[in-house]
């Protein structure tokens, strides 16, 4: 019988080195898990679920740190000065009982990090920063999170930032862009820098092209920008593209707290935050389900009477429900092809410098882009100004352009531009 290597290494385990080290300290909050569900992240601080990686997924994590190794020697190679690899990140939390008090926290329930071996002495969000390298342009320290996954996962997130921008990137990868937040805190603050920036470089395993998705962090106003993506140098994020998170440090807090103050209250589970797409692939789902019986809406928080619903008004309710989240999820399909169409109309009337109409011969329609201004203004009140006032209110006056690709079928034979070449 032929040896079969594979099924060594899934048995003995390629990650198996890695494994003592998730089980030292247990679960306690860390910038890669704070962007995760409330529900799991509240079985973790429980002790009622924990993420037990087997061989199987041990092994993922070992492939991604290879990964991880080999695109740093290349940025050395390239010229990118690294200044530090796994780099020890600890970020102060709040005094506060529930923190002080937390069997949850690194600096609380344990002084050392079992991986970098970083002294903790007070409480903190404690991880680990792939690298900190010198923007070879602007020279400031920025910090890079690798992150190697397939293809299919990789094309999805290019595909949400072309339709949705950095609103697609947030909701399609909301762990690792807070992660990258949280770490671009903990830069500005270390830094004394009032703006910090950072890249998640998620590699196609596959192909080994690359994605850049830039994120910068504001400390004087708390916000996370998702700035810019590019697929090694071309842009793909769509048009209204920046997404900013407002008080993002402020809300990372606010979660440890409203996690804390549900595990000593577990009556309050039920208001924890859930998401609205990630259950499906969740590894926690079977545990959730059977500590999570009570419905996710069920207490609305509102003050008034609450009566049962009759069967027919649940029905209705329950449609009325999906048709709401249907329309919502179209919509933001359709947004996102707006923006595509428009952006491709004008880059082809930027460099043709007149207006271009794109026909789709076969399937009978034309596509060009719908223009205008929109100037809010109540005419009758505006006329019974005096010329001064006139000239105030004219500088004041906001005047939104407006871009709308029109599809229209085209009735009869369609000639496609090839066909109507002199050529
Ligand atoms: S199944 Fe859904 S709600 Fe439950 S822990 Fe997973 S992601 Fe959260």
């Amino acid at each position: 019988m032929s040896f079969c290597y594979g099924e060594i290494l899934r048995r003995l385990g390629v990650g198996r080195e890695n494994a003592e080290r998730y089980d030292t300290v247990g679960f306690y909050y860390s910038p890669s898990n704070l962007g995760g569900c409330d529900r799991e992240l509240y079985m973790q601080a429980k002790g009622l679920w924990s993420l037990a990686p087997g061989n199987r997924l041990l092994g993922i994590f070992r492939d991604g740190e290879a990964h991880e190794e080999l695109t740093g020697s290349q940025l050395e190679k390239a010229g990118v000065r690294i200044v530090h690899a796994q780099k020890g990140c600890s970020l102060a939390l709040p005094d506060n009982e529930l923190i002080r008090s937390s069997r949850n926290i690194a600096g609380v329930s344990f002084h050392q990090c079992p991986v970098c071996g970083e002294a903790l002495p007070s409480p903190c969000l404690h991880g680990h920063i792939d690298f900190v390298v010198q923007n070879p342009l602007t020279k400031r320290p920025e910090i890079i999170e690798h992150k190697a996954v397939n293809t299919h996962s990789w094309q999805a997130t290019v595909e949400r930032l072309t339709e949705q921008g950095g609103r697609g990137a947030w909701a399609h990868h909301t762990r690792y862009c807070v992660q990258l937040g949280l770490y671009l805190v903990s830069l500005s603050r270390q830094e004394g820098l009032p703006d910090a920036e950072g890249v998640l470089l998620m590699k196609d395993k596959n192909t080994a092209q690359f994605l850049d998705i830039r994120l910068r962090y504001e400390a004087p106003s708390d916000i996370l920008r998702v700035v810019g993506a590019a697929v090694e140098g071309r842009s793909v994020m769509g048009e209204d593209g920046v997404f900013a998170v407002r008080g993002f440090m402020g809300h990372a807090v606010n979660k440890v707290m409203r996690i804390e103050r549900a595990v000593r209250a577990p009556e309050e589970r039920h208001m924890l935050r859930v998401p609205e797409a990630q259950c499906s692939s969740c590894a926690a789902r079977t545990a959730c389900r059977s500590e999570f019986h009570v419905p996710v809406e069920a207490d609305t928080g509102e003050t008034g009477l609450t009566v049962p619903a009759t069967a027919e008004i649940a029905s209705r309710m329950v449609e009325m429900k999906r048709l709401k989240d249907e329309i919502a999820a179209l919509e933001r399909r359709r947004d996102g092809i707006k923006s595509y169409l428009v952006s491709v109309l004008k880059t082809l009337a930027e460099r043709e410098n007149k207006a271009v109409s794109i026909v789709a011969a076969e399937e009978g329609l034309i596509l060009s882009l719908r223009q205008w201004t929109r100037t809010d203004l109540d005419r009758t009140a505006y006329e019974a100004l005096s010329a001064e006032e006139k000239a105030v209110v004219d500088k004041a006056l906001k005047t939104t352009e407006l871009q709308y690709p029109v599809v229209r079928r085209v009735p009869g034979p369609v000639k496609s531009p090839a066909d109507t070449d002199p050529q």
